[in-house]
């Protein structure tokens, strides 16, 4: 692990300020010194990065990810991949994140029980690349809601990429069974979803009685609940409940806003935008037309979508990109589209989208302290970007403009324009 000096950079720092020009020392997985100007930190005993007016900015944060979807066309045959090569599949989308600048993700849920426990272990060990990751449980879901696909004949639980369970006591045994296996989060499918005949995005499926035993089994194990919440009543119930990450979130009426806005400082919410704006305009890759896609609802929870939440933003309620990449309509690897919908359909400004990927993204892993913002003592997830993302926000998603992508103060992609630019100091400290 090198120090290195990233110098002649434009930084975006993440916490909201106006980019100035500058220097970055990273020491270690450390940022040790920022400074305003050029040349006023120290260049022996580091490598020199000259960054030639590029952006400096900090990694970003993926907020609902779930590295076992595989791009498929329904939800039904994420399942159907075995087990060993779906191992390998998350193993490759992790990288493929990290290509992607997402130096930080947040586990949404995962297809095979134990997958997100061990796709996080091997990044943490150095076995593979990927992001810092938060591991999610299975969707939990009741029978004849989103992520039940099971068919009668088959057996408990695996043929389904949502775990089923009626009632407490199952529920109980799901949630203490990922627990044990080292889920960092728990997910619950609080409502339908649009694409679920017979269970669309309004709809409720999940009893108090059975949300309760799941938030209480998870906190007294000091994990965290997250939710698919899609219907006004999955919202409330999901703040009764104490869940902290809420997914979709698209009908809060006046009652959801205020009891979100009560525990803003607590509650991360993240629309997952793509699948409605997808599937609504550019639905034929899965032969589902713009007509066909308004039947399903989409036009309709677009609207309540976009309206809930410039709510949200308005009341400071935290709203962060990504979410459902990884179907054939939004593959994995587009994630940062995301952040262009921010700004033309929530009417966010580039740096407040920039703020939402960085510094709330930082505070979403739990690690608010110290990540997802350029600060000294932070840790040192950078991204040199060609180009200024603030003037354009699209070319984030052209992994050909991150120019260095650093994540714990190690690099995992070279910026190439070291060769031709780059001062080596030979000089030890
Ligand atoms: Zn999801």
């Amino acid at each position: 692990m090198a120090n290195v000096l990233f110098t002649n950079v434009r930084i975006i720092d993440g916490s909201g300020a106006q980019p100035y020009a500058g220097e970055v020392l990273v020491q270690g997985n450390r940022i040790l010194r920022v400074g305003r100007g050029a040349r006023t930190l120290p260049v022996t005993g580091v490598t020199v990065i000259d960054g030639a007016g590029a952006t400096l900015m900090p990694g970003m944060c993926e907020a609902h990810t779930h590295l076992g979807w595989t791009n498929s066309k329904t939800l039904d045959a994420i399942q159907k991949m075995p087990h060993e090569e779906h191992t390998l599949w998350a193993a490759s989308m992790a990288k493929l994140y990290l290509d992607h600048g997402w130096t930080s993700c947040v586990g949404a849920a995962t297809p095979k029980p134990r997958q997100d426990c061990v796709i996080r272990n091997a990044i943490n060990s150095g076995q593979i690349p990927g992001p810092r990751y938060l591991a999610a449980s299975q969707e939990i879901t009741v029978t004849g809601s989103l992520g039940d696909d099971m068919l009668p004949h088959l057996p408990f639980p695996e043929m389904s990429f949502g775990m089923v369970v009626d009632g407490q006591d199952e529920m109980r045994k799901a949630v203490r069974m990922f627990l044990k296996y080292g889920v960092d989060s728990i997910k619950l499918n609080l409502s339908g979803d649009n694409l679920v005949p017979g269970a669309d995005a309004t709809t409720n499926w999940m009893s108090d009685e059975e949300v309760a035993v799941a938030a209480h089994e998870t906190k007294i194990r000091g994990k965290r609940l997250s939710s698919h919440a899609r219907s006004t009543a999955s919202i409330k119930q999901s703040v009764r409940h104490g869940i902290d990450v809420i997914y979709h979130a698209s009908f809060a009426d006046e009652e959801a806003l205020d009891l979100l806005e009560a525990k803003k400082d607590r509650i991360f919410v993240a629309p997952g935008m793509s699948v409605i704006i997808r599937l609504l305009w550019e639905g034929e890759v899965i032969g589902v037309d713009n007509a066909q896609a308004k039947r399903m609802g989409y036009e309709r929870e677009l609207e309540a979508c976009v309206s809930s939440m410039k709510a949200m933003l308005k009341r400071g309620i935290r709203v962060l990109p990504g979410g459902d990449y990884g179907f054939a309509w939004a593959p994995h690897g587009e994630n940062a589209k995301d952040l262009e919908y921010f700004v033309k359909y929530l009417g966010m400004t580039p740096l407040e989208t920039i703020v939402s990927c960085t510094r709330w993204g930082g505070q979403m892993m739990m690690q608010g302290n110290e990540l997802g913002e350029i600060k000294e003592g932070y840790l040192a997830d950078l991204l040199l970007v060609d180009g200024d993302p603030l003037s354009n926000i699209a070319i984030l998603q052209d992994r050909k403009r991150l120019l260095a992508i650093m994540k714990d103060g190690v690099f995992h992609k070279e910026p190439e324009i070291r060769s031709a630019r780059t001062r080596w100091s030979q000089t030890a400290a």
